[in-house]
């Protein structure tokens, strides 16, 4: 039986159950943690962690199993803080690696050049992290990755996001964990990194381009799953400013599924139960975002995407079988 590893430990692929592919338990800046705590937590982390524990709870009273935790180190990540919530809920939190280089990459990464070895492969102290968080553990803890994020957003590959992905695509092939991206749609961006996949021997059926739901444009979306690889419509509540609604989002997925893409569709929020930027009278906050929550998919998208045809069958694919797949795709090449 095949076994990937979440934040308490290796749990069975067959345990994954219906899975949410792009979440975050909390998103803290950890310098400001540690400065500001009363700010980071908007009260104290004890509280923050009680409400998760919470929220967890609750979504998988609603049916929900997994939850695919991709805070990378630039994103606001503590180990421990996600644990103390695992250990209290019976849900699988599956975590990744990876770098979210939106203001370039930390300071002993950036000044240290990557180059090849003597036998021609990537010498990058960059693949190197990756590599030991999915190996030996993140941070220094005994918890493990099962997933590599990449990271293309609007100024595309540039030197710094083309290093990144290389050193992503190598941590892939070294130790066959699957790859899930952060991208920008609407700048094209999912083909950009399949395109640099693609020139590391990358399978692309490994890969998950993420934040797809963010666009309407399905001619972009089918020259992505024609490669193989598999599409998430991952921010589900995130109707911000000129961003899809959840009707435009959910008529994209069905009409995809009715053109035989289904086995390529992930689901999401990419929200958070906790934030440092999310609270009472932020920008993006509960008055501006009202459905970016958990549970916006069990009661709100699978009600919307059954009131367009589709059968459950069709909904578990999306849910169940192609993580489970994505998951069980395993072994370096
Ligand atoms: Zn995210």
């Amino acid at each position: 039986m095949p076994t990937i590893n979440a934040a308490t430990g290796p749990i069975q692929t067959a345990d994954l159950g219906r899975t949410l592919m792009h979440e975050h338990v909390f998103t803290v800046e950890t310098e400001m943690a540690e400065y500001a705590p009363e700010l980071a937590w908007n009260g104290t982390r004890e509280d923050r962690i009680l409400e998760a524990i919470r929220k967890l709870t609750d979504l998988k009273a609603l049916g929900i199993d997994t939850f695919v935790d991709m805070n990378v180190l630039g994103l606001g990540r503590s180990i421990p803080d996600i644990v103390a919530v695992a250990e209290k809920v019976d849900m699988n939190i599956v975590l990744a690696t990876g770098v979210y280089p939106q203001h370039g990459l930390p300071g002993p990464i950036a000044m240290r050049t990557p180059g090849k070895t003597p036998t021609g492969k990537l010498d990058d102290v960059l693949a190197d992290l990756f590599i030991r968080d999915i190996r030996d553990g993140i941070a220094g803890t005994s918890v493990k990755a099962a997933l590599i994020k990449g990271y293309t957003d609007k100024p595309l590959v540039t030197p710094v996001i083309d290093r990144c992905l290389r050193a992503v695509a190598f941590a892939h092939r070294e130790t066959g964990v699957p790859i899930n991206t952060h991208t920008d749609p609407n700048a094209g961006a999912g083909l950009e990194q399949l395109r640099v996949f693609a020139e590391e021997g990358v399978d692309l059926t490994r890969v998950v381009i993420g934040h797809s739901g963010d666009t309407l444009d399905l001619d972009y979306l089918r020259r992505i799953m024609d490669q193989g690889a598999t599409i998430a419509s991952d921010r589900f509540g995130l109707y911000f400013r000129d961003m899809p609604v959840m009707q435009q989002r959910v008529e994209v997925i069905a009409t995809l599924v009715n053109q035989g893409y289904g086995d390529r569709i992930v689901l999401g929020h990419d929200t958070h139960c906790y934030a440092d930027y999310d609270f009472p009278g932020g920008v993006i906050s509960r008055e501006t975002v009202p459905d970016w929550v958990h549970t916006h998919l069990v009661e709100q998208v699978l009600p919307a995407l059954r009131a367009q045809g589709l059968a459950e069958e069709q909904i578990d694919q999306m849910l169940i079988g192609t993580p489970r797949r994505i998951f069980e795709m395993q072994g370096s090449y």
